[in-house]
Parts: structure tokens; C-alpha cells; sequence
């Protein structure tokens, strides 16, 4: 079809050797309706002509054309589930191709949801309505909060029954990540049996994501070094504003260093360090807090993958990758303070600041007041209605901290600039995705959506903003 020439395909991932993928295509579904479009997203990816024919867009997003300038495929790998690995690949995605926007960037488009791939083992390779319409609403919410992620382009519906606990509709999502190459892509590289397979891979990628290791003097060492750090800026930036990504196994961590893979996710609302939402996440393993530490053991993962790499004395190359690891802990820290610092208006930190902060935390621990609009009430004070910041202990910190900050120009533009004023709430996201799916009522999602593409805009008093009074075991599940 002419349209097909409008997609500026370039599929890089194809040369590498062919265990890495399998060439697949979507299976079709019937009568496809294009539910949402994310036309900002297409003008930056330099799609904006498709919209010119709906017909022809939508069937490409539901996977029933694939263009004649690409070819689509099936990633495979491996990863960590809650500690164990085992061998996965995208059993419910396909990956279209890689597009080259205007601006010379490049992005994998993938249908999530299409259908059956070699490596869907028993299940239907499907995915519902629901769960794409979270992935959707989450994934663009992280945008807005400007942190790293992979991003939704649309969404098709269809009447076609998915199978779960109830006959639900279908839905397919289009993601779109600067690359989908996971840890995991990493450890299945190196359980293949040959060992080019992993200096293959590594070459790919870092030539892709992280080009300038190869002016280093150790390429594969400083490749683990920088994945490290974007994760360490990654998680800090779920830190700050209370997101549990709910299923960190290594596949579902992206080497580019996006957030990938909106399964269980939720944001916290009353401060619990260890707040867990994921029904399948009994002893908290993924837990708020827990989260620096299972981004270390992952990245552990992936620098084993690395040792043969780094050098070929085992044992040097050990101590080399340790090195790193033994500074894990005071990277993040640094930057974790450096956050919440800016979230309280402060730019350079002064002596006492790091007891202003500390006693600020040891107050949410035992008052659990709601995390985002403590930080977001500093500036909004209609957010601090609540009684909790009545509080005789929180009001003396507030004024102490008030004449640290009354010296800082401009504070109170930083704690707009650093706190949103709105967040994904957790009933407000499931009252949306039932409306949509169930009552194929979109103004809820919608409404939702807007605001929270611009969460740090100010309100005087919004629903929007409130936690809810009881969350009564609110409970988030993964593949649905
Ligand atoms: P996830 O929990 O979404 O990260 O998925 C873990 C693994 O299970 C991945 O390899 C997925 O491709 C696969 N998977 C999840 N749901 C399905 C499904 N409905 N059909 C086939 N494979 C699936
Ligand atoms: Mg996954």
C-alpha cells in the first residue's frame, strides 16, 4: 500500500544472529476500532501523515497489515523472576520495526497483545482491553512526570473474547521504546552456548544506546557503568514520586534505562516504605523501598553477563565489576538527597539540611500522611487540609524548614516545579479503566489522562488530588 512508504523503517536488530529473534507477524483481529491515538507522540515520531487514513492506521495498530518495508519479529530472552530465571521472549508482543524519526532518533515500534509468537508457550498471546488501557494511561502519566519510559502511540479494541478470569474484549497497545533489549536479553546471550552471541549483543547495544564506551579504554565496563547510572537516576525517579513498579524482574529492565512493562504497577499514597499493590508479590520483594536494592541485584545479572568482557583474567574482571557495585549504595544516596532536597526548594545543600530532610521522613513513617501531597502541600496548602498535618510535630518541622527556605529565591517555583500536583491515583486509574472497558464510557480515562499530562500545573482543589479515605487492600495483577 502507498501508505506503507510514510513508516521510515530501519531494522538494526535484524543483523544480529538470528537466535536473538524470530520473524513472526501479528495475527489479525476482527474489526478493529481505534480507540486512542497519541497524535503528540506521532508528530514526534514523524508519523503525523498516517492520521490522513484511519482505515489504513488502524489496521496496522491492530496488527491485521504489516507494512511491506519491514519485517516483524518476536524478541527473545531470558530473565530473573522473583529469582529464578528462566527462559521467556515476547510471547504476547511483536515487534514491528525500528523507525527513524525527523530528528534522527530511533525507536522499536511493538504491538503489544498481538497475537501468538514462537515464544508464547501456553498462553494466547493476547491481552485485554484493561490491562492496555492501564499500560496506556501509566506509561504517558511518567511522561509527564518527565521520567524515562517506554510510550503508548494507540490502542485498537476489538469484540474477540481474551479468556481470564472473565471473557474480556481485546486490546492491542503500540509501544514505543528506544530499544526493548532487557538485562534479560543479556543473560539468555550467555546461556547459549557460544560466546559470540554476548560480544555480538554487547557490540549491538552499545552502539546503540551508549555509543561513547567505545572511546573508553574498557568499553564493557564502562557499558555496565552507564547502564548502572541510568537506572540509579531511573528508580530515584520513581522514588520521588512514589511509584512501585510492582514486577522488577530482569526482563522487564530496559538497558536504555526507560520504565518498561506496566503490569502490576501503583503509585503509594499514604507514606509506608514498604507498600506492596502486587497479588503475586507475597513477601514484598518489590516493595517501595525495596526497589534500590533489587535494581542492584538485577544490574549484578547483568554485569555477569559482561565478566568474559571487561577482561580475560576472570578474577581481575570480578574485582573490576564489584568496584562498581561497592559504590551502588552511596550513588544512589546522593542522589536520592539531591531529589528530595529539590522537592523541599533546595538547590545546594547546606549544613543541616540532611536533618531537615531525615526528620521530615521519620514524621511520614509514623503519621503515614499521604506522600505526594505532603511534599506538593508546602506550596498548595489547600493539599494540607487534612488533620494528620495538624500535627504539633509536623507544624514545628514546617517552620523550621520554612526559615531555611525563606532565604532561597524563587523556592516556592522549585516546589511546583519538583512535586506534582497530581498523580495516577490508584482508585481514580481503576474507576477510568472500568468505565472504559466495561462501559465503553472513555470521558472518566480521558478526563484522567489530561490532567495528568500536565501534573505539575496548580489547582485550588481538584478530586484529582486526593488519596483516597481507605485503600481496603487494593491489589494490582501482572499478564492480564
Ligand atoms: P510480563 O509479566 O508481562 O513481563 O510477562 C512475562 C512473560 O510472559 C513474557 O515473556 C511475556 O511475553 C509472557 N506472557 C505474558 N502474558 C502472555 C500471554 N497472554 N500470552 C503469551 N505470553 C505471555
Ligand atoms: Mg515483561
Amino acid at each position: 500500500m502507498a501508505q506503507d512508504s510514510i513508516w521510515n523503517f530501519d531494522n538494526s536488530y535484524l543483523s544480529l544472529p538470528s537466535v536473538f529473534f524470530s520473524e513472526t507477524s501479528p495475527t489479525a483481529i476482527s474489526d478493529p476500532e481505534l480507540l486512542l491515538y497519541n497524535s503528540n507522540l506521532a508528530k514526534q515520531l514523524g508519523l503525523t501523515e498516517l492520521a490522513k487514513n484511519k482505515a489504513y492506521l488502524t489496521d496496522v495498530l491492530a496488527g491485521n497489515h504489516v507494512p511491506k518495508s519491514t519485517t516483524s519479529i518476536a524478541q527473545a530472552y531470558g530473565g530473573h523472576q522473583f529469582g529464578h530465571f528462566n527462559v521467556l521472549g515476547d510471547g504476547r508482543a511483536i515487534l514491528i520495526g525500528e523507525i527513524i524519526t525527523p530528528y534522527e532518533e530511533r525507536f522499536d515500534i511493538q504491538l503489544k497483545g498481538s497475537g501468538q509468537t514462537p515464544y508464547s508457550r501456553r498462553g494466547d498471546g493476547r491481552s485485554t482491553l484493561y490491562s492496555m488501557l492501564r499500560e496506556y494511561l501509566i506509561s504517558e502519566a511518567m511522561a509527564g512526570l518527565n521520567i524515562s519510559t517506554t510510550r503508548s502511540l494507540a490502542i485498537v479494541r476489538s469484540d474477540d473474547p481474551v479468556y481470564r478470569q472473565t471473557v474480556q474484549q481485546t486490546g492491542v497497545l503500540t509501544r514505543v521504546a528506544e530499544s526493548h533489549i532487557r538485562v534479560g536479553t543479556f543473560e539468555l546471550a550467555v546461556r547459549m552456548g557460544n560466546p559470540d552471541f554476548i560480544k555480538k549483543l554487547f557490540s549491538y547495544t552499545a552502539d546503540r544506546h551508549y555509543p561513547d564506551v567505545f572511546d573508553t579504554e574498557n568499553p564493557a565496563l564502562s557499558f555496565l557503568q552507564e547502564v548502572i547510572q541510568s537506572q540509579i537516576k531511573l528508580v530515584n525517579d520513581w522514588l520521588k514520586v512514589g511509584f512501585i513498579h510492582g514486577v522488577m524482574n530482569t526482563d522487564n529492565m530496559s538497558i536504555a534505562g526507560e520504565t518498561i512493562d506496566y503490569g502490576p504497577c501503583a503509585f503509594m499514597n499514604h507514606f509506608d516504605p514498604l507498600t506492596v499493590y502486587s497479588s503475586i508479590d507475597e513477601q514484598g520483594r518489590y516493595a517501595y523501598s525495596n526497589q534500590s536494592k533489587i535494581a542492584k541485584w538485577n544490574l549484578m545479572r547483568l554485569a555477569e553477563t559482561l565478566l568474559p568482557l571487561i577482561h580475560s583474567d576472570e578474577k581481575k574482571s570480578l574485582e573490576l565489576a564489584q568496584k562498581e557495585f561497592d559504590q551502588f549504595d552511596e550513588s544512589f544516596q546522593t542522589i536520592w538527597k539531591i531529589n528530595h532536597l529539590a522537592k523541599l526548594g533546595i538547590i545546594k545543600e547546606e549544613d543541616g539540611d540532611e536533618d531537615l530532610l531525615n526528620e521530615l521522613f521519620a514524621w511520614m513513617e509514623t503519621a503515614k500522611p499521604d506522600f505526594n501531597n505532603t511534599f506538593r502541600g508546602l506550596v498548595d496548602p489547600h493539599l494540607h487540609n487534612e488533620p494528620v498535618f495538624n500535627n504539633s510535630d509536623f507544624q514545628t518541622w514546617k517552620a523550621k524548614w520554612l526559615q531555611r527556605v525563606s532565604s532561597v529565591d524563587n523556592y516556592e517555583n522549585l516546589l511546583e516545579d519538583y512535586n506534582p500536583s497530581v498523580i495516577p491515583r490508584n482508585h481514580l486509574v481503576e474507576e477510568a479503566l472500568i468505565q472504559a472497558s466495561e462501559d465503553e464510557n472513555m470521558t472518566p480515562f480521558n478526563e484522567l489522562l489530561a490532567k495528568l499530562q500536565s501534573p505539575f500545573e496548580h489547582y485550588t482543589s481538584d478530586k484529582y488530588q486526593q488519596p483516597p479515605s481507605s485503600e481496603n487492600g487494593y491489589q494490582t495483577f501482572c499478564g492480564t
